[in-house]
């Protein structure tokens, strides 16, 4: 496969099928996981475990922080094709899939979900939390690793000729690590050499969406093209959310679906539910950025997929927009959300 350039992708969006104009992406979920294994390094087993998961213990495996294999771990490209073709019944056009390094992306799996399912679907690249990755990366330099990024954009991703639409997930933990910050500024620098949109994964303290925006802005990254995700687990006052939009970074919510206060991955966070993610959208809208917010499901564990019983891919389609216009939501402000700002965002400049 022959490296895009710049001027090629510029104005222009990239599923994991090629090239398309920005207008063809349409509604858009701009953080999900299709196939992925998010299971913690040190659980993993090879050959994996192959039982089912016992669906009476659907509840447990919603809110426990149990990592069992099975539950964390979806690497059927049949499951992935018809969890796409699901979102595409119910109004939606695109998926933006953040599984990256550390999580087991596939994307030669994703290319084919996208075909058979009718979904468009844009890849993420560059490598999640410090625990994931390969340890080989603490001895990378920043410009190998930004070098590894504009190349799974331009050229194919994970030794395929599959192309990433964006860069991100990039992982952050807490405490926040060495490793990640290189991580990050080598995300930035990636941005500025493709033109490409970054999201990134903070870490789960209520003050790192801000030391991000403060390296971002050391690195000269473009803060209106950079997401912070999991708004809903991180922030939870008002003046850290306005702070945030003020300095014009994109603000997701993407744990759409999940209803319960349990928070597996920390149990001190209580986890608004989908009417308390409306109301700090709300907000966020009303003081004028209603054009730096977008939103999403995040599904990284087999038991929130609907064919297990969980709320699925589908769920903002069937159940979160028509939410939406009941708590007075405009359509122009429904459309920034699921339309306009995807496009902008996934768009090249
Ligand atoms: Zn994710």
């Amino acid at each position: 496969m022959p490296r895009l350039s710049r001027d090629q992708m510029r104005g222009k969006a990239q599923t994991v099928l090629g090239l398309i104009d920005p207008s063809e992406l349409g509604s858009t979920l701009m953080h999900e996981h299709l196939i992925w294994n998010i299971t913690p390094p040190s659980l993993r087993s090879d050959p994996p475990p192959t039982e089912d998961l016992d669906l009476f213990r659907w509840w447990d495996l919603q809110t426990s922080t149990l990592k069992e294999y099975r539950n964390t771990t979806q690497l059927d490209v049949g499951a992935a094709t018809r969890a796409a073709a699901e979102v595409v019944q119910h109004g939606g056009r695109t998926i933006v899939e953040l599984t990256i390094g550390g999580l087991m992306p596939d994307p030669g799996g994703l290319a084919k979900a996208s075909r058979d399912s009718g979904a468009q679907i844009v890849m993420g690249c560059g490598h999640y939390v410090h625990d994931y990755q390969d340890p080989a990366n603490e001895h990378r330099s920043v410009e190998e690793l930004a070098q590894e990024m504009v190349d799974q954009v331009q050229l194919g991703a994970w030794g395929t000729d599959v192309r990433a639409g964006l860069l991100g997930e990039i992982g952050c933990q807490w405490p926040w690590t060495d490793l990640e910050k290189k991580m990050l500024h080598a995300a930035c620098l990636a941005q500025q050499e493709t033109g490409a949109a970054l999201t990134i994964h903070p870490a789960r303290h209520e003050d790192h969406p801000w030391m991000l925006v403060e390296l971002l802005r050391e690195h000269g990254a473009d803060l209106s093209r950079t997401i912070i995700d999991h708004i809903d687990r991180t922030i939870f006052d008002d003046d850290r959310l306005f702070r945030l939009a003020d300095a014009g970074v994109i603000l997701e919510w993407d744990l759409f679906g999940q209803e319960s206060c349990y928070y597996a991955p920390n149990i001190d966070i209580d986890m608004p539910n989908d009417a308390g993610r409306l109301r700090d959208i709300r907000k966020v809208i009303d003081r004028g950025h209603g054009d730096q917010v977008v939103i999403s499901h995040d599904i990284c564990h087999v038991v929130q997929m609907s064919e297990w019983g969980g709320h699925g891919y589908a769920h903002i389609y069937k159940k979160v927009i028509p939410l939406m216009r009941r708590r007075g939501y405009t359509e122009a402000e429904i459309d920034a959300i699921m339309v306009g700002t995807p496009r902008r965002l996934l768009t090249f400049i």
